[in-house]
């Protein structure tokens, strides 16, 4: 598989608190000093171009919240080699920005979204943002940004009763909502028997919407598997990131906020590529780094042993 995604944590500091990902009391923020200027970021970026990436995703924590965050956007859709500028964010300053993400070079965005219902929004995020992220989806594709897809992490306990609602939202929008299972990543966050197996989501959605059909995959799509409800305007995804492994699948690297390069998103061992740039290595040192970093990644698997904990919101997920 050619290595040719990276995602991008542009901080670790969120405008949510979701249970899966930051449990409420934690304030363990990365120093500020640590965190990767932009410059930084737009330099590892135009040399892991030339090393064969040429597809970004920027994340967090919130990426939205991050000051000046289209002006980075723009730089890095303006790097050479450099096709694809995504987003995942959580969508609630996204109906100010997606216009101006739009010029800036953005090209798709996945917004997260677990629950259509109110009360159930602020038990997962501890906000009341339901309305907002809405508007923000709404907005995104009355921009233009292309596709629009939804991310629904579900939790037995939580939101379970809303499998059927998010996938309801295909019919009607010309968006992707895909149903994403919940991987524990620490001891802070909800147990690991509120995964809920993507097999029995797509059980669900049968028996109320009938059976799906294939979707057209889009080649270097990533882990999902796409379906389709009959006659609906968008598309549902099935991302099994527990039940299943895609390691050979898996063509994506990650630079975390802090400036460490991650094989996989479950690996213990990150590469401290800012320690190089402070450091003032050369383009060339860099890139040699960048290099094995990608060589190395073919024999990465999630079988294999694996890392501590690690949280999310820093990681990028
Ligand atoms: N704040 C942005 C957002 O909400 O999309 C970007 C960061 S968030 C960490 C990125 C994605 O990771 C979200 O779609 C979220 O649902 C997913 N995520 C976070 N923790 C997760 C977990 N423990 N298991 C599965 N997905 C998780």
């Amino acid at each position: 598989m050619r290595v040719n995604c990276l995602r991008i944590s542009v901080t670790d500091r969120c405008n949510q608190r979701c249970v899966y990902c930051r449990p409420r009391e934690d304030c363990d923020f990365i120093e500020r000093a640590e965190i990767l200027r932009y410059e930084e970021i737009e330099r590892i970026i135009r040399l892991f171009a030339d090393c064969g990436i040429d597809s970004v995703r920027l994340t967090g924590g919130e990426p939205l919240v991050r000051r000046d965050v289209v002006s980075l956007v723009a730089a890095l859709a303006r790097t050479e080699g450099i096709e694809q500028v995504a987003l995942t964010t959580n969508g609630v300053l996204l109906e100010s920005m997606a216009a101006d993400l739009k010029v800036a070079g953005l090209t798709r965005v996945n917004v997260s979204l677990d629950s259509l219902q109110a009360e159930t929004y602020r038990k997962i995020t501890g906000r009341d943002d339901l309305a907002r992220v809405l508007r923000g989806i709404h907005r995104a594709l009355a921009v233009g940004l292309q596709p629009v897809k939804i991310n629904a992490v579900i939790l037995r306990r939580i939101n379970l009763s809303q499998i059927l609602p998010l996938a309801a939202l295909s019919i009607d929008l010309p968006v992707t909502v895909r149903f994403i299972e919940y991987c524990p990543t620490n001891g802070g966050t909800e147990p690991a028997d509120d995964y809920v197996p993507y097999t029995e989501v797509r059980r669900m959605v049968e028996e109320r919407f009938g059976c799906l059909s294939d979707a057209v995959i889009v080649p270097g799509n990533g882990p999902a598997s796409y379906f389709k409800i009959n006659h609906a305007a968008g598309m549902l995804g099935f991302i099994a990131g527990r039940s299943t492994v895609f390691c050979s699948s898996c063509s994506r690297l990650r630079l975390t906020s802090d400036g460490k390069i991650k094989s996989c998103l479950y690996s213990a061992r990150p590469y401290d590529v800012k320690k190089l740039l402070r450091g003032r290595a050369s383009d060339e040192q860099v890139r040699e780094l960048l290099t094995q970093i990608i060589a190395q990644k073919a024999g990465i698997s999630r079988r294999d042993p694996l890392a501590e904990e690690f949280c999310m919101r820093k990681v990028g997920g």
